[in-house]
């Protein structure tokens, strides 16, 4: 063998071995893409629920910068060497892709040609149609906890400076709907600026945050905080974001009034509003909605909902150890949150949905309830209705063709999956300009 042969050999063949690695990890990633996209296609869950990314497959050269760059899994792949949204309704707008593009390929956009998305009119200022009442955070159409958070301040700095010094007796100068990421930002500012406003919202402080799955990381950039300051997260667990605003809220002396709902608002920014709560009424200057776009849960309208062993979502499949639970719905929400409970096997779990097949939610978790249910370690209730609650009971509605038959199961935890009230027709209502995206910015 020459000496040439050998360095040939010595240099060539690490190489080959990587460059043999590096084409099977790519093929197995883009057959994992692949599946994800049949998958999501299968369950026609197709539409992102707010901004998204369009790319343009002439521009895309498959580099798979922007599938390295979104900081969440699975939701971008490359599938024939091209980009693809794989997973569209886990996509939250981060537009981190359509940043590390090289081929200037991504658009960001809300909505598609068959879904449309509605974004509320705000001026520059934040101010909506409606003179005096303003729009901050994710119901606006910008998503994300930094947004949200520099939204909340700067529209409650512009409130601040349109606001005259005179005040009306008796009213209060802005109620902030939502405490979010938004709403406290806006919170925290308007008690910098002196300012008399109340919060509430109609669930807990934290807003979407609060709801995410227990160990979520959360993906972040710095944000000014108002009071604080420069908050300089980037990866921060779900629990460890949560108490530091329990910490910002304490510190500062933030009093949120929780399990109170916006109900209706009348008058306007001359003669002042009234904003209708779910427990009484206020008369304010300003308004600043700040409640997101997941909307308010559906609820199923029985004698004993208001228990608190009643949930709307389901945070952390552990909390349920040892209890009877129940969940209601036949959307994947549904689905993953009875799975996750009756894998754990120390509870019992029973699933009820009102009609007679799961055909809204991914065939992978139709299969995982086939599985427990055959397992024995889940009751599956189709065509059935929760009917009554009671302490330590539920009482449920089974229907088979004509007969009807009603049942009584041992219950300590019902979670409740069946969707959103969104909030569009309730700006509407109040005279709120909305535009209807179809795949524009
Ligand atoms: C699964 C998931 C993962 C995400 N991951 C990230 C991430 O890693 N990084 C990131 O930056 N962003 C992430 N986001 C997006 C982020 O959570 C939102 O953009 C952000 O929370 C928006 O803040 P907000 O204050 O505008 O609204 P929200 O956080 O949605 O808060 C709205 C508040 O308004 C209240 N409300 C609603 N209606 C009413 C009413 N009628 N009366 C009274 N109160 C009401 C709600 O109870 C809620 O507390 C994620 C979102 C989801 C769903
Ligand atoms: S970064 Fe741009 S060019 Fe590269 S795969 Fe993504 S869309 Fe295509």
């Amino acid at each position: 063998m020459t000496n040439t042969m050998v360095i040939t050999l010595l240099y060539g063949s690490p190489l080959v071995v990587f460059l043999g690695l590096y084409v099977l990890k790519k093929k197995r990633q883009h057959k994992e893409s692949e599946a994800f996209l049949q998958e999501a296609e299968a369950a026609r869950l197709t539409e992102p629920a707010s901004l998204h990314p369009v790319i343009d497959p002439v521009q895309c050269i498959g580099c798979g910068t922007c599938v390295s760059a979104c900081p969440e899994h699975n939701v971008l792949g490359l599938v024939a060497n091209k980009a693809v949204l794989v997973n569209p309704t886990n996509c939250i707008g981060h537009g981190a892709c359509k940043t590390a593009c090289p081929q200037d390929a991504i658009e960001l956009v809300f909505g598609s040609a068959t879904r449309g998305v509605d974004i509320p009119e705000v001026s520059p200022e934040f101010e909506t149609s409606v003179p005096g009442i303003y729009i901050a955070g994710e119901l606006g159409g910008m998503g994300l906890i930094k947004n949200a958070i520099e939204q909340g301040r700067q529209a409650m700095e512009s409130i601040s400076k349109k606001l005259p010094r005179k005040r009306a007796g008796g009213m209060l100068d802005c109620i902030i709907v939502g405490a979010g990421p938004s709403g406290l930002s806006a919170t925290l500012q308007a008690i910098s600026e002196g300012l008399n406003t109340i919060t509430i919202d109609q669930e807990t402080t934290g807003g979407t945050v609060a709801h995410f799955p227990r160990g979520k990381l959360v993906m972040t950039a710095p944000a000014q905080l108002p009071l604080v300051g420069a908050v300089k997260f980037t990866e921060i667990s779900k629990e460890e974001l949560m108490s530091f605003w329990m910490k910002v809220v304490r510190e500062n002396n933030v009093k949120i009034q929780e399990k109170e709902a916006l109900v209706d608002i009348s008058g306007d920014i001359e003669k002042g509003f009234t904003v209708t709560s779910s427990k009484k009424s206020y008369q304010t200057r300003r308004i600043l909605l700040t409640i997101g776009r997941r909307g308010t849960p559906r609820k199923l309208g029985v004698e004993g909902e208001e228990k608190s062993k009643v949930a709307y979502r389901m945070i952390d499949p552990e909390q349920y150890k040892n209890d009877h639970v129940l969940v209601v719905g036949g959307g994947d929400s549904a689905l993953e949150a009875a799975c996750s409970i009756a894998e754990l096997g120390n509870s019992t779990v029973t699933i009820s949905y009102r009609s007679e097949a799961f055909s809204r939610a991914k065939p992978k978790n139709r299969a995982r309830i086939e599985r427990l249910e055959s397992e024995g370690k889940m009751t599956v209730l189709m065509s059935s209705n929760v009917t009554r609650i009671t302490d330590d009971t539920v009482e449920i509605k089974i229907t088979h063709g004509e007969k009807e038959k009603v049942i009584e199961r041992k219950n300590t935890a019902i979670i409740v999956c069946a969707g959103g009230i969104l909030p569009t027709p309730f700006l509407k209502k109040i005279g709120i300009e909305v535009t209807t995206k179809y795949g524009t910015a």
